[in-house]
């Protein structure tokens, strides 16, 4: 029986890269599903490219019919764009990358072998990668660390990465059950149980343009978040927690110091050292509060996880939202 293998790939302005990656990918595919009970549908989810991305999409959809193009109204993020990707993929089998190359499309064959032997989910391995600095190398790994402490029965896959293939059934359960608006969506793929597989792969370094992730970028993003859109005001007590703390750590040091030099502390800077540091205390606790406070809000408000403008289906585009019913 013939089956179809769904790849989802997430674009943001990508223009510079994406015909690189669409005749790399459409050249693997083809030559893997030829000859081979496999068939092959590429889906692109644009998330809101700025640059000239969609116009490359359009063009790759009105020549091949096995692309599809999911065009959103506006940004909404990485994980957001998969998820949409997935919500439309009607393949047996979905795999999700992405469009810089970086998640090397040679690693589809053995994947397709995975799937044929019955696995649900393939978790892609990065052993190396190229691009990152020591810096990212040291924090993702601190944070994996942190993560499988922290999280019980769930157990996150070091150097796992947004390459990843799900089985029908996985999608299924993703895309009925896993709707939250605050998510961490490869935790999910490497928790939901079944007949896992883990393939190795190397990550280059981006093919063209630069990363979407960089600190800059989320700073950047948080400042923007105003008020009545977002939590982050709510998030105040874990940084005055913390210069609290900061603050009655020098005052400790101070006072030590000064006790050695003959000068022994007033009753005045002990006051002030104890104040500080219950009130850096009491902050960061606030502060946690109010991160969880923010993750039910968001959920709450119960907003879409992304909205889209239009889809391309066989070269014809249909754009959403015009009637309603
Ligand atoms: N991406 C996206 N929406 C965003 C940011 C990134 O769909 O808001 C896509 C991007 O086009 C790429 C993938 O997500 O295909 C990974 O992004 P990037 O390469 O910037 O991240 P990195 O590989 O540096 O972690
Ligand atoms: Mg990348």
């Amino acid at each position: 029986m013939q089956k179809k293998i769904s790849i989802v790939v997430s674009v943001y302005n990508e223009s510079l890269g994406l015909e690189q990656f669409y005749n790399h990918i459409t050249e693997v595919l083809s030559a893997t599903t030829m000859n081979s009970k496999w068939d092959y549908e590429l889906i692109f989810v644009n998330d809101g490219s700025r640059d000239s991305s969609l116009d490359l999409l359009r063009k790759f959809a009105s020549a091949d019919s096995r692309v599809v193009v999911i065009n959103f109204a506006a940004n909404r993020g990485h994980e957001a764009a998969m998820i949409a990707g997935i919500d439309y993929a009607t393949g047996d089998g979905i795999v999700c990358m992405d469009a810089d190359l970086q998640h090397p499309p040679e690693s589809i064959p053995a994947m397709l072998s995975k799937f044929e032997e019955g696995f649900d989910i393939i978790s892609m391995i990065r052993t190396s990668r190229a691009d990152a600095g020591l810096f990212k190398r040291i924090t993702s790994k601190a944070f994996y660390k942190v993560l499988n402490k922290m999280a019980g029965k769930n157990k996150f896959e070091n150097n796992s990465s947004d390459f990843f293939g799900v089985s029908r059934r996985v999608a299924n359960i993703l895309r009925k059950d896993y709707r939250e608006r605050v998510r961490f969506l490869r935790g999910y793929v490497q928790n939901v149980g079944f007949k896992k597989a883990t393939i190795e792969f190397e990550a280059s370094a981006r093919a063209a343009g630069e990363s979407n992730y960089n600190l800059k970028a989320l700073i950047k993003l948080s400042i923007n978040a105003i008020c009545n859109f977002s939590d982050a005001p709510l998030k105040i007590g874990i940084y005055s927690g913390i210069i609290s703390i900061l603050a009655a750590l020098i005052l400790i040091i101070y006072s030590i110091v000064q006790y050695f030099l003959g000068n022994a502390p007033s009753g005045y800077s002990t006051i002030i050292v104890v104040l500080c540091f219950m009130f850096g205390v009491l902050f960061i606790i606030l502060g946690f509060i109010s991160e969880y406070l923010g993750i039910i809000f968001a959920e709450v408000k119960g907003r879409p996880i992304y909205i889209v403008d239009s889809v391309i289906v066989e070269g014809e585009e249909r754009i959403e939202g015009g009637e309603i019913n």
